[in-house]
């Protein structure tokens, strides 16, 4: 499906290559229209605007969970810091500000719900099945595996899991994504659907 961009998209700050946005796209278009949506880990708000715009397409809601403080390779003197996101009072990372101007310029903000929080604490009473659960957030172990365990379990059956920066090969990225997505698929829980490029795509059976 051909997506309708409501702003220039090369101009919002994140990682993510045209046909992962593509097919996380089309797996929310097909799935969404059951559920809520879930994402973790939104920084500037460039996988939630595409993800946002099929929710907003099947009058589906998504939430956008992220403590925009900043994953570990962001933080001051790391490889991915970038210091216009950079609270200097707080002396902390801030990526908010950015992602609310982008969802506003994206015309989502009747569908997008930003949840300011970690994922274990958002986690803790959540109690709604969502449709589809994209989890892009820290690339530490801990962290992919607490957004694995927190979340993975709330995808309804016939909904989506989708798991962003997915490395077999260990020379191309860090391997927390691909050690959460090998637990998915030996869950029995899912199966697989697709890999386009570092996106993985799992259906809850
Ligand atoms: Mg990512």
């Amino acid at each position: 499906m051909t997506i309708k961009l409501p702003l220039d998209i090369s101009q919002v700050k994140g990682f993510l290559a045209d046909d992962e946005a593509q097919a996380l796209y089309d797996a929310a278009l097909e799935v969404s229209h059951f559920g809520p949506c879930l994402e973790i880990g939104s920084y500037c708000g460039k996988s939630t605007i595409y993800f946002g715009l099929a929710c907003q397409q099947n009058n589906a809601v998504l939430y956008a969970l992220d403590h925009h403080r900043g994953s570990e390779e962001h933080q001051k003197g790391e490889m991915f810091h970038d210091p216009d996101l950079f609270d200097g009072q707080a002396e902390l990372m801030d990526s908010f500000r950015e992602f609310r101007t982008n969802i506003r310029a994206s015309d989502l903000e009747d569908t997008v719900i930003p949840l300011v929080s970690s994922s274990a604490i958002a986690s803790k009473q959540w109690a709604t099945p969502l449709a589809m659960v994209f989890i892009d957030g820290g690339h530490s172990l801990d962290a992919a595996l607490c957004d694995y365990r927190s979340w993975a379990c709330h995808v309804k059956p016939g909904g989506i899991l989708a798991i962003h920066d997915i490395f077999p090969n260990a020379e191309d990225g860090g391997q927390a994504p691909y050690e959460i997505y090998k637990l998915a698929l030996a869950s029995g829980l899912f199966e697989k659907l697709s890999r386009v490029n570092s996106l993985g795509l799992l259906r809850r059976i």
